[in-house]
């Protein structure tokens, strides 16, 4: 059930990031090259159910039990496990598990929700303002407004998914170890057949943003 789950996460992962591409076509929007601002943010959350693909993934290439260990010893620290600073560069760096990045991650910069009067208002990311202010308001004049992602319905569909893991959001260290956890438990009882899995994303095939944070070479 669990990895069935998985592969629906995944698949929404691939209409968020569809919509994403078609805003961002349709705004003109896109990150500045190498920004990771919003993966040093602190405030970063998840579901668990939105970290399924990725548990799934650590377990099938063995790095679940190095992820975990590297979780412990973060405790006390909110800023997501998964990224990887750069050593030239204490604000840059990378994404080292992209394709299995969270919802937020796909969206933020790129979505937004409904004003009092229903209508679509982009929640504009503070790097992107300042790079594009001229872009501000009046983007939601145009045609660009009726591609906007929601983040209610991209939320409401992940946990409509599984009212239980994808309702409870946390922030993302959490929630990749509690993915982990369940996921590890399921193996232990059931291991899986050497057998391809759907739920398997190679690193070298993102699902492809428009945008950045980049991922890790
Ligand atoms: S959404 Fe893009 S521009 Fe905004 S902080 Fe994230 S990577 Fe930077
Ligand atoms: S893009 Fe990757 S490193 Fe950045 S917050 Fe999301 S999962 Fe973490």
């Amino acid at each position: 059930m669990l990895e069935h789950l998985a592969t629906q996460v995944l698949e929404l992962y691939v209409q968020a990031d569809a919509a994403v591409s078609r805003f961002s076509a349709a705004s003109g929007l896109s990150c500045p090259s190498g920004c990771c601002s919003c993966c040093l943010s602190e405030k970063v959350e998840a579901t668990t159910l939105e970290m399924l693909p990725l548990a799934f993934h650590l377990f099938r290439t063995r790095q679940a039990e190095l992820v975990l260990k590297r979780l412990e010893k973060q405790q006390g620290s909110n800023r997501c496990i998964l990224f990887r600073p750069e050593r030239s560069d204490a604000d840059g760096g990378a994404c080292s598990q992209y394709p299995c990045r969270a919802l937020v991650c796909r969206l933020f910069g790129f979505a937004g929700s409904n004003d009092r009067n229903g209508r679509p208002r982009l929640a504009y990311c503070r790097i992107m303002k300042q790079q594009a202010p001229a872009l501000s308001s009046q983007l939601l004049d145009n045609a660009a407004v009726e591609h906007l992602p929601l983040f209610h319905d991209f939320g409401m569909a992940i946990t409509t998914l599984h009212p239980h893991l994808g309702t409870s959001r946390r922030p993302i260290n959490l929630a990749i170890r509690e993915a982990l956890l369940k996921v590890g438990l399921i193996i232990e009882l059931d291991p899986p057949a050497a057998k391809p899995a759907s739920t398997d994303l190679p690193p070298e095939k993102p699902l492809g943003r428009p945008s950045q944070p980049r991922q890790a070479a």
